[in-house]
């Protein structure tokens, strides 16, 4: 059956024709790319984007679509209340889903609410609100009734929890084939499916793409592969110790209890986001995990959820290493996962999708930008985050452009 959320769209494509000249050239229509195709556009410039696949099937359609706001410290937080901005902006411009929902965290221990308090001390009032069992359920949409009817208002175990109030939510199945389609649409902007970038070299106009299609031109080149970085520029992917980072992710069915609309986040999400591992109650709280739950530290899990417009809910998620992802998906590790979910949530989970999400990972830095020749910059988010920073870090980009 044709699945619409991933049937490739029609674009404006010219594949096939003599070899043409913009502004800006974009290698890569994930989120990444696109985004720095977006903020060209606004800029007035003409944009061609070219991506090797027949639509984007890479990290930016496999993930949460959680825009992780709050959790981001420094650097990554200034870049990512900027791309709160911009998201909001593009989904109102291109039209696609995107929710102010905020996160909740769930806490079952005093070790949890310890971080979550600490946080909430170093934020302006209101960006991280503590909540009681009862507020913590209530933030998830559940009435008091259903409280009163089901085992413990249907989260069960909670001590408390924290609303993130800046967190987004976008629906990651259809944002990135809804944003490529919009900016086909846009003046000056052509995409073409299907056609690889292999190489760059210097034109009269600036940088010369070589595709698997023939030669473009462009002004300035944005290479957004994300953990493709090795394919094109080995050295710098070595130089920056980039990694695949494998992660492990399931649908569950639409339950039959009400949706809840915010991000949510448990313990292990506190032991990977920098705003709670810069806490100095995150030490305690490892220890704790590390004695209660090692299975969980074992497989990198940041053991958290989120639910799509059409209720089904996306369950995640695990981290393994590699230069190259093995491709066979460990059981126990899912099952682990889902077990915790089903566990957090208070009812057993109808598993109807599994896949496996790989984005860029490095030890060097959160985000690659370099202009590796004249006019010719790789982009990559190598910290797991590239949904929440994108917007944000291709509006400092494209703004920094002669
Ligand atoms: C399971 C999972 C869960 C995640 N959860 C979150 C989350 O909740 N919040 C968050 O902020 N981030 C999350 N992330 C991270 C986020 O999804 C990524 O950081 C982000 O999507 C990377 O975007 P990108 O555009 O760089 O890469 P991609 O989406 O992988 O896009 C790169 C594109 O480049 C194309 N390409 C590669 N080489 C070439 C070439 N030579 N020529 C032409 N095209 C090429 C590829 O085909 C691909 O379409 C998650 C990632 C995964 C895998």
């Amino acid at each position: 059956m044709n699945n619409p959320s991933t049937a490739p769209i029609a674009v404006n494509s010219s594949a096939g024709s003599k070899a043409s000249t913009s502004d800006v050239l974009i290698v890569g229509a994930g989120i990444v790319g696109l985004a720095h195709a977006a903020h060209a556009v606004a800029n007035g410039l003409t944009v061609t984007i070219i991506e090797r696949d027949h639509h984007a099937a890479g990290a930016s359609v496999r993930n949460f679509g959680h825009c992780c706001i709050t959790a981001q410290s420094g650097e990554l937080y200034e870049l990512a209340q900027v791309s709160r901005k911009y998201w909001l902006e593009f989904a109102a411009k291109a039209g696609f889903w995107a929710v102010e929902s905020g996160a909740v965290v769930l806490a079952r221990t005093e070790a949890e609410m310890a971080v979550l308090r600490e946080l909430s001390a170093v934020r302006e009032p209101g960006q991280v609100e503590l909540l009681s069992p009862a507020g913590t359920r209530e933030r998830l949409g559940t009435s008091p009734e259903t409280a009163q009817e089901t085992h413990d208002g249907g989260w069960p175990g909670l001590v408390g929890g924290a609303f993130l109030r800046d967190d987004l939510r976008v629906d990651p199945r259809t944002t990135v084939a809804r944003l490529a389609e919009w900016l086909s649409q846009q003046p000056g902007v052509e995409l073409r499916w299907n056609t690889s970038a292999l190489g760059f070299s210097q034109s009269p106009e600036g940088v010369s793409v070589r595709t698997s299609r023939g030669e473009l031109r462009a002004g300035q080149v944005f290479v957004c592969v994300g953990h493709d970085v090795d394919y094109l520029f080995p050295d710098l992917a070595a130089e920056h110790r980039i990694q695949r980072c494998a992660l492990q992710m399931s649908l569950a069915a639409k339950p039959d209890r009400a949706g809840f609309a915010p991000a949510v986040l448990t313990a292990t999400s506190m032991l990977r986001y920098p705003a709670f591992t810069d806490m100095p109650a995150a030490a305690a709280l490892r220890a704790e995990v590390s004695e209660t739950r090692p299975g969980l530290l074992d497989i990198g899990a940041n053991v958290m959820f989120t639910q799509r417009p059409d209720g089904t809910i996306i369950l995640g998620d695990s981290h393994h290493y590699h230069q190259t992802a093995d491709p066979f998906l460990d059981e126990e590790v899912t099952s682990t996962l889902n077990a915790e979910i089903a566990d957090r949530i208070g009812e057993p989970l109808e598993i109807i999708q599994r896949w496996q999400g790989i984005y860029a990972s490095s030890d060097v830095a959160p985000i690659l930008v370099r202009e590796i020749q004249p006019g010719v910059t790789v982009v990559s988010v190598t910290s797991g985050v590239g949904m929440t920073l994108s917007f944000g870090l291709a509006h400092r980009n494209v703004s920094r452009l002669p």
